[in-house]
């Protein structure tokens, strides 16, 4: 069977299973006990995908960028490939705009939403976890980019700091000439290929994964009290879920349409398993090499264009992430009653599209860019409690949309580079 079904039928399973054990907490007759189970499995699976992310990025970039050698290509494959990442974040962040204004979620049967909901709950622990976050926090984003020790961004996760040397190191590498310039790229080139082999070997593991972490997040969240979230937060869910939902099914098929000349279905089925997955972990960064796995072997991007573009693009390019910034941050103001000024909201777009670039590629990043944003506007912090509670959800939807943007970056740039082979033919993934 088909990896994508695999794991459709397992976040299938994942869903039943979640709810049964839900219940345990409320009935002990259906005690089942599964809940460490699952959170197990999960653990495991993200481990493994965690585990190859460092040398599968460093090696990926170091090969893609040398392999442009010194003709000049760099600077164009570089400019188009930033270009393609700030039009698209600008479009989405644009759409989620659009979106919170039109149906104001903040604001139900005439009221601010802070009074109908119970914010007392757990709002110390979410401030103490972003206090202090402020304007310098989006300094720090590009301060971070040049790590002063290379060996601790890279195993504090620190990937724009990873990437940045990556780059360097590729660009010098195809300077060097020989006799070191030949072992140098082949011994990068080797450790790529054993990145991707260990990448198709986690991969056969994902139904089961995906299964431990899905199944662990219905068990948390419960049927009961995600209905009564729905009740009040319904609004601003629904305003997610509708302009993400624009921005992938519609904005992004235009793109490959018109701008990559690809056919926009063949697209989605290469993708299929590593949209599943970045649904499941709802981590863009432990989806890398799923991702860069299908835009290679299903889409046929080059090896060149996609271990420049994705990598790059799981850390700097996140449609989803702004976009929800965007509507986050619209969405609490409403709640508090506050009207936004043009030039506020403008500037909350500005500031959506600049921390997203910033925001680590792991659950619940935005978080602390909202809060930034939240300074900006001058609403306390613990607004972001109004959103928490529905948080890991959209997180899944939103992961899918930053590496489905990602993907399709590849395939456009990829085709105005000037690459045949790509989604030529039906995928058979
Ligand atoms: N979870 C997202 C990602 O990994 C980041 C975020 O929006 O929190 O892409």
């Amino acid at each position: 069977m088909k990896l994508h079904w695999q794991i459709m039928i397992a976040l299938g399973l994942a869903v039943v299973f979640g709810l049964a054990s839900s219940l345990e907490y409320d009935s002990a007759v259906l005690s089942f006990g599964l809940y460490p189970v699952y959170k197990f499995i999960g653990t495991l699976f993200l481990n493994a995908l965690k585990m190859i992310i460092v040398p599968l990025v460093v090696s990926s970039i170091i090969v893609g960028v040398a392999g442009i050698g010194s003709s000049g290509g760099f600077g164009r494959l570089g400019g188009k490939t930033l270009l393609y990442y700030l039009v698209t974040t600008f479009i989405s962040v644009t759409i989620g705009l659009m979106v919170v204004n039109a149906i104001e979620p903040g604001i139900v049967g005439g009221e601010a939403v802070k009074d109908q909901i119970n914010l007392t709950a757990d709002v110390s622990a979410i401030t103490a976890k972003v206090e202090g976050r402020g304007a310098s926090d989006v300094i720090n984003v590009f301060i971070r980019m040049i790590p002063p020790n290379i060996v601790a961004a890279a195993s504090n996760g620190q990937m724009l700091g990873l990437i940045f040397f990556s780059l360097l190191f590729g660009y010098f590498l195809a300077r060097i000439g020989e006799p070191y310039a030949e072992s140098q790229y082949n011994f990068w080139q080797g450790l790529y290929e054993v990145m991707l082999r260990v990448t198709l070997f986690i991969m056969k593991f994902a139904p089961i994964g995906v299964f431990g972490l899905v199944a662990a997040v219905v068990a948390d969240t419960g049927a009961g009290q995600f209905l009564t979230l729905m009740e009040t937060l319904g609004w601003f869910f629904l305003s997610v879920i509708l302009a993400l939902s624009i921005h992938m099914f519609i904005v992004m098929p235009l793109i490959l349409r018109f701008v990559a000349g690809v056919n926009p279905l063949r697209h989605y089925r290469a993708m299929a398993p590593a949209l599943l997955t970045a649904f499941s972990t709802a981590s863009s960064s432990a989806t890398l090499p799923l991702t860069m796995e299908c835009v290679e072997k299903n889409a046929g991007v080059s090896n060149r264009t996609t271990s420049f573009v994705l990598p790059l693009g799981s850390t700097v390019n996140m449609d989803g992430t702004a976009l929800y910034e965007c509507v986050a941050a619209m969405f609490i103001a409403q709640a508090y009653g506050l009207d936004l000024s043009f030039t506020q909201q403008f500037v909350i777009v500005l500031l959506a599209l600049l921390t997203s670039i910033g925001v680590a590629g792991i659950p619940s990043a935005s978080l602390v860019a909202i809060t930034i944003i939240l300074g900006y506007i001058g609403l306390p912090a613990e607004g972001i409690a109004l959103i928490f509670v529905v948080d890991r959800i959209l997180d899944m939807c939103r992961t899918a949309v930053n590496i489905f943007s990602d993907s399709c970056g590849a395939v456009t740039i990829g085709k105005l580079e000037g690459e045949e082979g790509i989604l030529v033919e039906p995928v058979k993934e």
